[in-house]
């Protein structure tokens, strides 16, 4: 089995998810006693957010490069940004060593195009729904077509992820919000949903909706999982 590295704590109420489905699923195929072998590097969110909202993307590149380095050294066989946002520099991060990263939204992606999704709604932070990084990956490589909420959806759904999922509290006003949103979406064509921001599946889950939700917190754990058994 391979060793996963993972950069946690953006935050940390999503690492805890990414610790449990990981460990859960290499249970599932080893049986036993078995659980994942998984060296963590957690940020302080704190300094993280205050960068992300001042646009001040190469120094979050840095200190992510950093924490991958770190993982190397430490023996860790792949690495996984585990958040959507921070993805804006996934290639720098991919650059400061020689291990794989597993990018979140092609892990996505592939799960989207082997249910024929071709047209998808994305819910994230205001990072992940307005710039390029993520929805142009999508589109480019993948040939998935991208919708998001207009402006004030945007504006609600990016504070529900940092005053509320971030801090851990489920508000189920903001689970209903949500699911408003997402109905949005789907009336402009999209046929499924990607919960892109990692905490979001901690307030919205398939059996509040008939909507498919695509959980990339899961999908991107499961396909660090595929990789280190397969290795
Ligand atoms: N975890 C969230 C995401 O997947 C948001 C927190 C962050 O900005 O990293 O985008």
């Amino acid at each position: 089995m391979g060793t996963i590295g993972l950069i946690g704590g953006m935050s940390w109420e999503s690492t805890v998810s990414y610790y449990h489905v990981i460990n859960q699923q290499v249970k599932t195929q080893l049986g036993g006693l078995h659980s994942a072998k998984i060296i963590l590097h957690s940020v302080d969110f704190a300094q993280i957010e205050q960068l992300q909202h001042q646009g001040k993307w190469q120094e979050l590149a840095d200190i992510l490069a950093d924490a991958a380095r770190g993982l190397e050294r430490a023996g860790a066989e792949c690495v996984l940004i585990c958040t959507n946002t921070m993805h804006k520099v996934a290639d720098m991060v991919e650059q400061a060593t020689k291990l794989p990263l597993i990018h979140i939204a092609d892990a996505t992606a592939k799960a989207l195009i082997k249910e024929q999704i071709r047209k998808v709604g994305l819910l994230g932070t205001r990072f992940t729904m307005e710039q390029d990084f993520y929805k142009q990956r999508l589109q480019d490589k993948f040939a998935i077509e991208v919708v998001t909420p207009d402006q004030a959806d945007r504006d609600l759904v990016h504070n529900v992820i940092y005053d509320e999922l971030c801090l851990g509290k489920i508000n189920p006003c903001s689970r209903e919000a949500y699911l408003t949103i997402m109905q949005n979406l789907v009336d402009k064509g999209a046929q499924a949903i990607i919960l892109g921001c990692t905490e979001i599946a901690l307030l919205v889950s398939q059996n509040d909706t008939d909507i498919p939700l695509y959980n990339t917190t899961d999908i991107h754990a499961l396909a660090a999982v595929d990789f280190a058994l397969n290795i």
